[in-house]
């Protein structure tokens, strides 16, 4: 077990500090983030621009973290998903999608999931560690590597529950964020939670500019419950309540994802409901349709019953878009990462 630190774990200021506590140079962090993130070398030896001493004192001292891909599947429609070691006997899943605009990476959180809710492929995964902020940005990284290409955007929206590694999540976007490391710029950046209330009104008063996606699902408590046992603890009103002090204090359009479950949440009764819920909100409405589990009891609506729910949205002032589903056959589309994949390892 590598018991060095991460030097990804860092951002700029942290690196800077940690530099001053071995005598460097604050200037000699700006160099080696920009071997880490613009010149994405692998290795300390690598770090030309510093003396062979300081070459040692880091590899002495801290780790690089670079991943090795597992496994590598590739959807029809080009999506990849990597199964990545985490170098601890664990591994993480982590997704790339292609879109016209670019290219998405969805990343994992954590190593399991702790959330529960019924119709995610992460429920039957135990529980068993946060990913520090290196190994968050690792999966970046890394699948740039795999594709030689530049990452667009970043969604939360792989394995875990970003709200609940918090501290970890806000850092590893600061270090992705940075113009002098990845530069991937904080509009480009979703994070999606199924509702851990007061990390919302923390991400209010980041002043970082990143998008937030609520999970949200049902309308009504009885419904949510019966779908994401977090209900429970923080219930919509209570919900609705932050998603509109996050919207007052930070201006932006918060983002709801409602997976549509056949004869569960997708009529128009339902559609009514939300329209309810969120009539005079900045925000939009993404349908996903469901993607059913092994063993689950929500199935797939019918494609006519999600064009009819979205338009139902839209003609009554609500912003609504049925999201594509990407990376099906490879068991990558959202909600199917597996149990299989995730608990590989040497443990
Ligand atoms: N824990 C976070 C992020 C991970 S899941 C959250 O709950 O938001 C990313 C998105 O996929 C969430 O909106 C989640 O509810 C959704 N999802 C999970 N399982 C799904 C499934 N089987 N079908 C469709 N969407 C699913």
């Amino acid at each position: 077990m590598e018991t060095k630190k991460n030097i990804k774990d860092y951002n700029l200021d942290e690196l800077k500090e940690e530099l001053k506590q071995i005598g460097e140079k604050p200037f000699r962090a700006e160099q080696i983030f920009k071997w880490l993130y613009s010149e994405k070398v692998k290795s300390f030896d690598d770090m030309t621009n510093l003396s062979l001493d300081l070459r040692e004192k880091l590899k002495n001292e801290y780790t690089m973290c670079n991943y090795k891909i597992i496994k590598k599947q590739e959807s029809s429609d080009g999506t990849k998903k990597y199964l990545f070691d985490v170098l601890d006997g664990n591994a993480i899943e982590t997704v790339l999608m292609q879109y016209h605009h670019g290219k998405t990476i969805c990343v994992s959180s954590q190593i399991g999931c702790k959330m529960g809710c019924k119709f995610c492929a992460s429920t039957g995964i135990r529980f068993i560690r946060n990913l520090s902020p290196g190994e968050i940005v690792e999966q970046v990284l890394a699948v740039e590597q795999d594709i030689n290409d530049k990452i667009s955007n970043i969604v939360f929206m792989g394995i875990g529950e970003p709200f609940d590694n918090y501290e970890n999540v806000i850092k590893s976007i600061k270090i992705v964020n940075n113009p002098k490391g990845l530069n991937i710029g904080a509009r480009h950046i979703s994070v999606s939670t199924s509702g851990l209330v007061p990390r919302i009104y923390d991400l209010a008063n980041e002043n970082i500019q990143c998008t937030l996606s609520i999970s949200l699902h049902a309308t009504n408590n009885k419904k949510r419950s019966e779908m994401m046992p977090i209900n429970n603890r923080y219930n919509i009103e209570e919900l609705m309540k932050a998603c509109k002090e996050y919207i007052k204090i930070t201006n932006k359009r918060i983002s709801f994802e409602y997976a549509l479950a056949k004869d569960n949440n997708d009529n128009l009764e339902d559609a009514k409901e939300l329209v309810n819920l969120l009539k005079g909100m900045l925000c939009h409405v993404n349908l996903i349709p469901i993607n059913k589990i092994e063993n689950g009891k929500f199935t797939k609506s019918s494609n006519e019953n999600i064009i009819k729910f979205r338009d139902y949205l839209n003609e009554h002032g609500i912003v609504a878009t049925i999201r594509r589903e990407l990376g099906s056959d490879i068991d990558a589309a959202c909600g199917q990462l597996r149990r299989s994949n995730i608990s590989h390892g040497r443990k």
